[in-house]
């Protein structure tokens, strides 16, 4: 769906009138996709605790059926369930069994909860059906073969399945799925059973079919949550992180790495996917436990090159059919599963600790596997893209952004990753990783805040980092440096350097306090002093045994987000 008919949709929603209780039947217009929802409690009173979904599937069909039983924990009294719901007709609504009036509009179905108290178990039940305007894509694939994948992020789940479909309620999912018999049908979580023939009279039209059963057995947030369906090759790539995958269902305790790839493709994939059971095994070792029950690297229909759904990722079909070596996309969305899918932002506007980490994490891989060279060379091409892009004008925490699609930008994503960098060379490895596991062990299957990961961190490190956080993360920009050096020579060849360090970036950015190394090319080795520059201008004077070779270099291992002004 384009923007501009997107718009059209919704003009045409806006025009509607308020119709108070809706016939069961009756299809609201469609709302817009990725607009932030208002400041505050999203939808208080009511906790989801787990959907069992069900779909049926038809090649080549634009549309599809679906029910849902919402397990709900009632928090407050009088409670309501707002179910974020759109472009689908509704034929079947109960709240225990017994049908109940209920509003449906401006893609919101509120559902009272009546004569539950705090502390109960609601259970809601909907028959739903139709044409998804989003979310659940169904059409041909790259290869014209008829498929159906999901594609939530970052609220699109709303077109496809009710749900509270906000990143900080999450829940289990049990997945039922009757799709065409030749389609291999993928998910979170694992596999109950082998699929078996669909039996007669389920849900759906009828033909020669096969039911899948997935199970997510640890909580996940709704834009995680997928089902995709199409001809695809199943290859197992290896076993990984055994023994230290409590969600695992495997005797072995391992998770299964997998690639599920449309059969045009597979040996197109097979150089972007080799490493990705050994990627699982750097993670769990770096950051903690692998958090989901497998992993499924998928070729799917999505608008991104790759969508981290917990265990079960999605790659963008062009790019790999395309047979372009998308490795580090690969190293990303793994990454992802520790940061966003295990641990994940409250808010959409704490994106950064889903695609900072993500983007630092996945460069981590390389530096392990490759060496500090490969490494550099990312974080360099992240540099790149942060200096001189737009995007930093505005601070990486921006409340103000409404269109959440926005946020994929180069604050969360590049600017992000160097402010883990920055926080690394600032502590240290040892100090930085501890801070990473513990904040990974203390919020897993959890939502957070940047103050949460701010408070692990300046616990670990037992110091304030309130001056790192605010600078990097609610400010804009990045420090510009003007050198300026001159030689002032002592006794017996020795002598001061005299540094001039001047930050001359727009003077809407902040003056950054920042850590540097200074480096001087000296015989046999360099010379490097430790300095802070913290203001406009300071006058910095070293002792040198004696005068160097060449030019002063400015954090020349790369540390600092900077630009330096020859
Ligand atoms: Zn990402």
């Amino acid at each position: 769906m384009t923007g501009t008919r997107f718009f059209a949709l919704l003009l045409a929603g806006l025009a509607l009138p308020t119709v108070a209780a809706p016939l069961a039947g009756q299809e609201p217009a469609p709302i817009q996709a990725g607009v932030a929802p208002a400041p505050g409690p999203y939808a208080p009173g009511v906790d989801v605790v787990h959907y069992e979904v069900e779909v049926a599937l038809e090649a080549g069909s634009d549309r599809f059926m679906a029910a849902v039983e919402i397990e709900v924990a009632v928090e407050g009294h009088q409670a309501v369930l707002p179910l974020d719901f759109t472009g689908l007709e509704i034929t079947h609504l109960t709240v225990g069994g017994r049908g109940v009036p209920y509003l449906y509009e401006a893609g919101v179905v509120r559902v009272p909860l009546a004569g539950t108290a705090p502390g109960d178990t609601a259970r809601v039940a909907l028959a739903y059906g139709g044409t998804p305007d989003d979310g659940l894509i169904l059409r041909e694939n790259v290869h014209g073969a008829p498929a159906a994948f999901v594609d939530n992020w970052p609220n699109r789940t709303r077109f496809w399945l009710p749900t509270v479909d906000h990143p900080a309620d999450k829940a289990t999912v049990r997945y039922t799925v009757h799709a065409p018999a030749i389609w291999e049908v993928i998910a979170n979580g694992h596999l109950v059973a082998e699929p078996a023939p669909t039996a007669p009279g389920a849900l759906g039209a009828g033909g020669d079919r096969r039911t899948w059963i997935w199970e997510v057995g640890v909580p996940i947030s709704t834009y995680n949550m997928v089902i995709g369906a199409a001809e695809m090759e199943i290859r197992t790539i290896g076993l990984a992180a055994c023994g230290r995958a409590p969600a695992s269902r495997r005797d072995d305790g391992c998770v299964e790495v997998t690639t599920w790839i449309f059969p045009e493709d597979v040996e197109n994939a097979e150089p972007s996917f080799r490493r990705s059971a050994q990627m699982v095994d750097f993670f769990t070792d770096l950051i903690g436990d692998y958090p989901f029950e497998k992993l499924a690297n998928v070729q799917s229909a999505t608008r991104f090159g790759g969508m981290e759904n917990a265990s079960a990722i999605f790659y963008s079909e062009q790019g790999i059919a395309s047979g372009r070596n998308i490795e580090g996309t690969v190293s990303h969305e793994i990454a992802h599963q520790w940061f966003g899918d295990a641990v994940t932002e409250a808010s959409w506007h704490h994106l950064w600790l889903s695609e900072g980490f993500a983007t630092y994490f996945g460069a981590l891989f390389f530096e392990a596997a490759d060496g500090v060279a490969d490494f550099r060379e990312r974080m360099e091409g992240s540099r790149m893209s942060v200096v001189g892009s737009a995007d930093v004008e505005r601070s990486v925490i921006d409340p103000e952004e409404t269109d959440l699609f926005a946020l994929l930008n180069d604050n969360n994503y590049p600017k992000g990753g160097w402010v883990l960098h920055m926080l690394r060379g600032l502590l240290g490895d040892d100090v930085f990783f501890a801070g990473i596991r513990t904040y990974y062990e203390r919020y897993l299957h959890q939502a957070v805040l940047t103050e949460d990961f701010q408070a692990v961190m300046e616990e670990v490190s037992r110091q304030d980092l309130d001056w790192f956080f605010t600078q990097w993360l609610y400010r804009p920009g990045y420090p510009v440096f003007e050198v300026e050096e001159r030689w002032l020579p002592g006794e017996g060849g020795a002598g001061q350097a005299e540094v001039v360090v001047r930050q001359v970036q727009s003077d809407a950015w902040p003056r950054f306090r920042v850590p540097l190394q200074l480096c001087w090319r000296t015989a046999p080795e360099r010379t490097c002093r430790s300095a802070v520059s913290g203001s406009g201008e300071d006058v910095l004077r070293f002792e040198l045994d004696a005068r160097p070779q060449g030019a002063v270099a400015l954090d020349p291992d790369g540390w600092v987000l900077k630009d330096v002004r020859p």
